[in-house]
């Protein structure tokens, strides 16, 4: 029995991720959660996910308040603002903030012993918040990001290598942001020899990289179906117990010599959550990247209340 709650679920990434989550016959129960003044909204968002199952799914989605979130197994956080045109994710802090703050107090009221997914931004800087001030465990708390860089990176290397995206693996660690890491060294083909990359590829490809969400929210407004579908291998991951790698926001704890800083990294993920945090051999310039990376976030999270 897996009962999954979704807090921000009127909204885009929400919706989108229970609409995917329960089509996969993945959970039990999906519960949907707004703010009062979206109740409408969110009843809707319910039916109609009801609406898509019958044939192939036997989740039960309904909308409800705090309550309705008990003994949650996953809850996935997906409220708060999301980026304009112009705007960067840690513009988002002060104000995202403040939501995550709220309702980890309301969710602490019927939940004690359950694994957050959260992928309200600045993800990293909030996934240390939630971990440091909400008495979580690191191993219950993962911020979501990282799935969705690298199949963005994936996409890349696919349109320049002309092969299918998913015949290609290669993963994005370090800030879900500007300082992101690709890792080069560890990208391979299904069918072929590992690649390599000049510098000059691998500075056009991380600028690629850099404006590829901004490219789809300046399009249509918001990211949906790329965050949406990452969030679903994390949920697969944790029911099915299955023990596969993802890179994820995770805190460390000395691992890749970085501490008191969430980041991205890959994470062995099962039913009690982050399993492993799993350290990778990096190249010298990766290593740096990293560190850089968790530099920036740990100056950042000053900003943070
Ligand atoms: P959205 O505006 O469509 O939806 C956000 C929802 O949160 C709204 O329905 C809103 O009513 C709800 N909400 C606000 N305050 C709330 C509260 N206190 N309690 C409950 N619900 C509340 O935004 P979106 O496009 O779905 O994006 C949501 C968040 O996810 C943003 O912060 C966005 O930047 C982030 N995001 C992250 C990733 C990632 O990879 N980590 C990808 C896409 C979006």
């Amino acid at each position: 029995m897996h009962k999954v709650s979704i807090i921000g679920a009127a909204g885009t990434v929400g919706s989108s991720v229970g609409y995917q989550l329960a089509t996969q016959s993945l959970v039990d129960e999906i519960v949907y959660v707004d703010i009062p003044s979206k109740n409408s909204l969110t009843i809707g968002q319910a039916e109609d996910t009801n609406h898509a199952l019958s044939y192939t799914s036997h989740t039960n989605v309904y909308s409800g308040d705090y309550s309705d979130t008990e003994n949650s197994d996953i809850i996935i956080v997906t409220a708060g603002k999301p980026r304009q045109p112009g705007q960067t994710r840690v513009d988002l802090t002060s104000v995202n903030q403040k939501i995550l703050d709220s309702i980890f107090s309301d969710i602490s009221q019927y939940n004690d012993d359950f694994i957050s997914i959260i992928t309200t931004n600045p993800v990293d800087l909030l996934n240390r918040h939630v971990c440091d001030f909400k008495n979580r465990p690191r191993e219950h708390v993962i911020g979501f990001g990282g799935v969705l860089d690298s199949s963005r990176f994936r996409y890349t290397l696919s349109k320049r290598m002309g092969v299918p995206s998913n015949h290609i693996k290669a993963t994005i660690l370090g800030e879900h942001g500007d300082s992101q890491v690709p890792i080069f060294s560890h990208v391979s083909l299904l069918n072929g020899p590992a690649p390599t990359f000049s510098s000059d590829e691998k500075s056009s490809i991380l600028s690629d990289l850099k404006e590829s969400a901004m490219c789809v929210i300046k399009q249509k407004g918001a990211t949906q179906w790329g965050p949406a579908s990452g969030v679903c291998h994390l949920v697969k991951s944790i029911v099915e117990n299955n023990h596969s790698i993802f890179p994820c926001s995770a805190v460390l704890n000395g691992e890749y010599g970085i501490s008191d800083v969430s980041l991205g990294v890959p994470v062995r993920l099962g039913s009690d959550g982050i399993e492993e945090i799993v350290e990778w051999d990096l190249t010298s310039e990766e290593t740096e990247a990293l560190t850089q990376s968790a530099i920036k976030l740990a100056s950042e999270y000053q900003l943070l209340n």
